[in-house]
């Protein structure tokens, strides 16, 4: 035992010797096996993004991302962001980090249905879970390897790298008091959210954040979601809409993502991967600090200072929209089998998180309003 011991470190001590032998010949020679050759190479990375450069909230979000990984690998490294339209449009990023064009893309999951309608589940569906609650199923209910599954035929693999929190039901310029009130409703809402916009007979226009202020204004749009108070009061959108609906059940609490093309991430030494890989959850963590500080001042000043008016969608309403969101969902389980297992286990999560929430953090929000 002793001496195979013995002979094992005396093996290691000579491997030892001729690795660093090498390392003095060939400083640049790599290899898997031998990461300590590596930890002198540098390397910069390309970042493009699904929004306008330095848009407060997301795109400062990826550039908070970019410059935690730069700093903390001392710049051995560096990551450079791009803007939507900078290198590739912001609906390209996805094939961009794919193909290797750059190594990190950072956006949301459900703008890549077209690949796969179950990318949805990663950002946000109507009447599913809470930003908190997602991360608990992405990192300890089995979400997170479905997601790897799903992106590993496009050579990415997928990261939560902040989150908007639950956004607001939108400005209207109307009262909606009944379900028939969205009757030929011209709305802007992306995703399974317009799809039962549709169902209830509203119609849909999608356009991109940057056209809502002026297509409210011209009366292209009669109501419009975006986000939450702190980005939709620099849109300016209490301007041009009446009235601020809640809660924003078509986007319980957004997820934004950031994809590594996997090649790019497999040729890191281990520790910038590891940097990489927890760059992430703090990347996560202060985009979602940022939205709940901002979210709150900007509401305040929504209220008191710009006079917003302020509308609860009814408890008939709600249940109409929370019953064909299911219906909605449920076709799309029907046609799509990745969906479907992830639906399952997406659901069981929800059925867990709504008893836990009920007597925890909405028993406390309750119990605290009482007096404060
Ligand atoms: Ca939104």
């Amino acid at each position: 035992m002793k001496r195979r011991e013995f002979v094992k470190t005396a093996s290691l001590a000579a491997l030892s010797a001729t690795a660093l032998a090498a390392c003095e010949k060939q400083p640049l020679q790599h290899s898997p096996q031998a990461p300590a050759l590596r930890a002198n190479k540098t390397f910069k990375w390309k970042m493009v993004t699904a929004w306008p450069k330095n848009f407060p909230g997301l795109g400062t979000g990826a550039n908070y991302l970019a410059e935690t990984i730069t700093a903390m690998s001392g710049g051995r490294l560096e990551v450079k962001v791009y803007g939507a339209g900078e290198l590739v449009p912001a609906f390209e990023a996805f094939d961009a980090v794919s193909k290797g064009t750059a190594e990190m893309g950072h956006a949301g999951a459900y703008y890549w249905k077209g690949k796969s309608e179950a990318t949805q589940f990663f950002t946000t569906v109507p009447f599913g879970l809470t930003s908190q609650e997602t991360l608990g199923w992405l990192k300890f209910g089995g979400g997170q390897e479905l997601w790897d599954e799903l992106y590993a035929p496009f050579n990415l693999k997928p990261f939560p790298a902040g989150s908007t929190g639950v956004q607001m039901g939108g400005w209207f310029n109307k009262e909606i008091n009944q379900i028939e009130d969205f009757k030929g409703l011209k709305m802007r809402m992306p995703g399974l959210g317009g799809e039962v916009l549709q169902r209830v007979g509203g119609t849909v226009v999608n356009l991109p954040g940057g056209e809502l202020f002026q297509a409210m204004q011209n009366g292209t749009l009669d109501a419009t979601e975006w986000v939450g108070p702190y980005n939709d009061l620099a849109f300016g959108l209490h301007k041009v809409g009446k009235y601020y609906y809640w809660p924003g059940w078509h986007e319980p609490g957004s997820i934004m993502e950031c994809f590594v093309n996997q090649k790019a991430l497999a040729g890191l030494p281990q520790d910038l991967a590891a940097i990489v890989t927890h760059a992430m959850d703090a990347a996560y963590e202060q985009m979602s600090a940022e939205f709940t500080a901002r979210n709150n001042r900007a509401l305040t000043t929504l209220l008191t200072k710009h006079k917003v008016q302020l509308r609860h969608f009814s408890k008939d309403i709600l249940t109409t929209l929370a019953k064909i969101s299911q219906e909605v969902i449920e076709e799309m389980i029907e046609r799509d089998p990745f969906s479907k297992r992830v639906y399952q286990s997406y659901s069981q999560f929800r059925k867990e998180s709504m008893q836990w929430n009920q007597i925890g953090e909405l028993g406390y929000a309750q119990a605290r309003a009482l007096v404060f």
